[in-house]
């Protein structure tokens, strides 16, 4: 039995086909590309409850993922993540069922470890020895780490406001590591000059198609958990977007092959107020999105003013009868602090905006009380140390207790 059932790459724009046993990059018409597999061959070769059977991390669906040999593949043991219940915030929001897929517990402490190891095990396969990307910190710490265990040397450029913990992994991790004042963007310009100039491989965001599938296994381990019985709504905090279209991709993988069956979850991206291009497209139904102009937000994995794959993001919103809510800034940290007094979970930023962006919908009416809801929490709210404003007594030696507290 294969390892991979790849089959090979397409453009979702103009649907050129390229052979997955050379480096790509974009499609030749600027086009994220995309990685198809052979799924009417895997259909009669797998089932769900051969998976079943198999360690617990993301390469149990290895037939699904793009790398063809099992000697390529770099792990740190991540994937299947918790799935829990959170039934008081739930109460607290009106929500009967409401799930957090808690992306915290992982390696790197963020879910850019999945599009990191899939990624990287794939240039492995395809020979790269370097490679760089522009990031605001966890994917570049995520790909500076699993770099360095397959001996490839990354360069990274980084906003200088990104959270100072992901500096501090890429350097650690021995990546040639640069910092500038501005946005991700910003970097992305510096990115392409050395890609250029060095021939680097340019692992950015989407630039190429291989981290979606690692971050497509969170679709995949969303329904095995839920036993291929899909939730109502799944709500995803939106940057690039890489996210949410791959849980897109892998339900309608998991659909061809009749593993899950009706309706697919409508999905939610969420943004911060100052930084909402997707939501603003999809208010004016629109299929792309434009640069939005000073963008900013405590949630910093999610302060991306224009996505590569802003169309297919919007796609998948449109397909599955989805929403785009923007959030307010102010509300992100006070839900922030909800989560970890009820449930006793200190999740990212990003992921408190979701649950934000949950009891918003619910208020409107548009998710319903009996639904079954599943926020993503994309990291730990620990490699976030300075969100948390807080105040404590400081004892003298002479003091007692209960005079401060
Ligand atoms: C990168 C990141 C996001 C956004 O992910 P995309 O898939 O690029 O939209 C959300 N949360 C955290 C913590 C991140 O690091
Ligand atoms: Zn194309």
């Amino acid at each position: 039995m294969l390892f991979s059932y790849i089959s090979h790459l397409f453009c979702p724009k103009c649907k050129k086909e390229y052979t997955t046993k050379e480096k790509h990059q974009l499609c030749e018409c600027g086009s994220p590309l995309l990685v198809a597999y052979d799924l009417d061959t895997l259909k009669a070769n797998l089932t769900p409850e051969m998976i079943q059977s198999r360690k617990p991390s993301l390469w149990r669906y290895h037939e699904l993922l793009p790398v063809e040999d099992s000697k390529n593949v770099v792990s740190l043991g991540e994937g299947m993540t918790p799935l829990l219940e959170m039934p008081k915030l739930g109460k607290d929001m009106d929500i009967q069922h409401l799930y957090m897929k808690d992306e915290g517990i992982i390696p790197t402490g963020s879910f850019k470890a999945r599009g990191a190891a899939v990624g990287v095990s794939k240039a492995k396969e395809l020979g790269v020895q370097q490679l760089a990307m522009p990031t605001n910190g966890n994917a570049g710490a995520a790909w500076a780490l699993y770099s360095s265990r397959a001996e490839i040397k990354a360069t990274v450029v980084m906003p200088k406001d990104a959270p100072t913990i992901t500096r501090n992994e890429c350097a650690v991790a021995g990546a040639n590591l640069y910092l500038v004042d501005g946005l991700i963007s910003d970097a992305g310009k510096f990115i392409s000059e050395a890609i250029k100039d060095w021939g680097l491989y340019d692992a950015s965001t989407l630039k190429e198609p291989y981290r979606i599938e690692g971050k497509k296994t969170m679709g995949l381990e969303i329904a095995e958990q839920f036993s291929w019985r899909l939730p109502d709504v799944i709500l995803y905090p939106t940057g690039g977007g890489v996210g949410l279209i791959g849980i897109y991709k892998a339900l309608n993988e998991l659909k061809e092959l009749g593993w899950i069956k009706g309706k697919l979850p409508r999905l939610v991206a969420v943004q911060a107020e100052n930084c909402a291009p997707i939501v603003k497209a999809w208010n004016e139904k629109k299929q792309e999105s434009e640069f939005w102009p000073d963008s900013t937000t405590i949630a910093f994995g999610i302060n991306v003013p224009k996505a590569i794959g802003d169309f297919l993001v919007l796609e998948a919103l449109y397909n599955t009868n989805g929403y785009a809510i923007a959030v307010e800034e102010k509300q992100i940290i006070e839900e922030q602090k909800k989560v970890a007094l009820l449930e006793g979970t200190f999740i990212c930023p990003e992921g408190a905006a979701t649950f934000l962006a949950a009891r918003r919908l619910r208020e409107q009416g548009w998710i319903k009380e009996d639904e079954t809801v599943v926020a993503l929490n994309t990291g730990l709210g620990i490699k976030y140390p300075n969100t948390v404003d807080i105040e404590v007594p400081i004892l003298n030696l002479s003091d007692s207790l209960y005079k401060n507290v």
